[in-house]
């Protein structure tokens, strides 16, 4: 077993010596520098008498939950962000629930101290997520989910890009790769990263510009458009379904997917993979993100950029 493994290594760099491996795009290197750039941004701020605060929403106990906010507070606090969670417990009744979350939201709205406001999702069953996110003032709105801000993104007139497709964008931008007239096709329509990401990526302006396709679960023939892309994203919560031939030889891929897959050989009994199946896609692909270090540092990143940007918006009001 340990000489395939080795036999396997030692192969890839062979191929990688032939310039045949893809360049593996350092998320977690390029996230670093724009927290770092935050540092010293939210440092002039403290200095002027502003400190960025963000307060999220935790509604009950679902640990991947609880383990994404302390992800978030880890990196705030090192950003020198004021970060508070607010921990609810579920009510007796989805309504219940519904209403203390509701009342909890209005009375951060209310906080002139508070700049960003997150509701962290999943809500337990029952509870109406529209109905609570409807509720954030849009100026505070750092995730990007309120009806007004995603409108503003179709109008290209954003206030707050939501963290994961702004994180792909800058991921792109930042790797050399701008989308500029490139054929970007882009699996997953989601609110949260595949519909935003699909209208941010067809603006007409500078990292953007690109002829966008936006596939999803009922897109016939999805592998033969992907294909044509020079730049492939993948949003769509599916462990590895992206293999080598979806991919066109050269083509930039994002990997968006965080997936947990069985894996007895860990303590904690899982691993993470992505939507795309590195191994066979990085003998075609000309770059590609890993998962994890790929997106979700930048992810985190962006966020605490939104947070900042809140902060100044407050002092506009
Ligand atoms: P979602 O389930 O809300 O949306 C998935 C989308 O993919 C849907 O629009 C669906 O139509 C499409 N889809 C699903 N299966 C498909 C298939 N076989 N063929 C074509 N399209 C298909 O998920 P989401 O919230 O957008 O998240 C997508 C993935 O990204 C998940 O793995 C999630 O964990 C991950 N994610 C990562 C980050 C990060 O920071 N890296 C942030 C958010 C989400």
């Amino acid at each position: 077993m340990s000489r395939l493994r080795a036999f396997t290594k030692s192969d890839s760099a062979l191929a990688y010596a032939g310039g045949m491996t893809a360049t593996i795009i350092d998320g977690a290197a390029i996230a670093a520098g724009i927290r770092e750039a935050l540092t010293r941004q939210v440092e002039d701020m403290i200095v002027r008498g502003l400190l960025p605060h963000l307060a999220v929403l935790l509604v009950g106990d679902d640990p991947a939950s609880a383990s994404y906010v302390r992800g978030k507070e880890r990196a705030g606090q090192q950003t020198g962000i004021k970060v508070v969670i607010h921990r609810i417990e579920p009510g007796f009744d989805p309504g219940q629930t519904q209403r203390r979350v509701r009342d909890r939201i209005e009375l951060l709205n209310a906080d002139p101290d508070v700049h960003g406001i997150i509701l962290q999702l999943p809500l337990p069953e029952g509870v109406d997520a529209d109905a609570l996110l409807d509720r954030i003032d849009p100026l505070k709105d750092v995730d990007g989910l309120h009806p007004a801000n995603q409108g503003r993104i179709m109008q290209g007139r954003e206030r707050f890009l939501p963290a994961t497709p702004h994180g792909v964008q800058q991921l792109l931008v930042r790797s050399g790769a701008d989308p500029g007239g490139k054929r970007v096709a882009i699996v997953g329509r989601s609110r949260l990263v595949g519909m935003p990401l699909a209208a941010m990526l067809a603006q007409k302006r500078q990292g953007a510009n690109a002829t966008v396709t936006l596939c999803h679960t009922n897109t016939p023939e999805l592998a033969e458009l992907t294909r044509q892309a020079d730049i492939l994203i993948a949003a769509a919560g599916r462990p590895q379904m992206v293999g080598a031939d979806m991919v066109r030889p050269g083509a930039t891929v994002i990997d968006v997917g965080i997936n947990r897959v069985d894996d007895a050989s860990r303590k904690r009994g899982y691993r993470l993979v992505g939507d795309v199946d590195l191994e066979s896609v990085r003998e075609v692909a000309g770059a590609i993100t890993p998962v994890p270090g790929g997106v979700g540092p930048m992810t985190v990143a962006m966020l605490l950029n939104n947070v900042t940007r809140a902060a100044r918006i407050s002092q506009q009001r």
